[in-house]
């Protein structure tokens, strides 16, 4: 299971956006009065009595959940059927159509 991240969204003065900001960033540029999202973007703080901004696409798209492996293939067993007479692999006869499962009517 992924570790949890703890973000504050702090908005930048300069581009406006909203950006995420990990704890630990929020910590280390209390001094410099400048922090680093998690877009890489330095952010500069707009004044507390400014508007969010909107949310950072950037942050966002770190934030987003990742997408979860492919469904590995389907296989389908053709022809080693235990159902019927012919273990499965008999066709219909006349039209040549083959049965992912074995066919009854052998
Ligand atoms: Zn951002």
């Amino acid at each position: 299971m992924a570790e949890r991240l703890y973000t504050t969204l702090i908005t930048c003065h300069l581009d406006g956006h909203a950006h995420n900001v990990t704890d630990e960033s929020v910590a280390a540029g209390r001094e410099a009065g400048g922090y680093e999202a998690l877009c890489d973007h330095r952010i500069v703080p707009a004044p507390m009595i400014a508007p969010v901004g909107e949310r950072c696409p950037g942050c966002t798209a770190v934030l987003a959940p990742q997408e979860p492996d492919p469904a590995p293939p389907r296989v389908v067993d053709r022809g080693t059927g235990s159902a019927g007479g012919c273990g499965g692999s008999c066709t219909r006869a006349g039209d040549g159509l083959r049965f992912d499962r074995p066919w009854s009517g052998c």
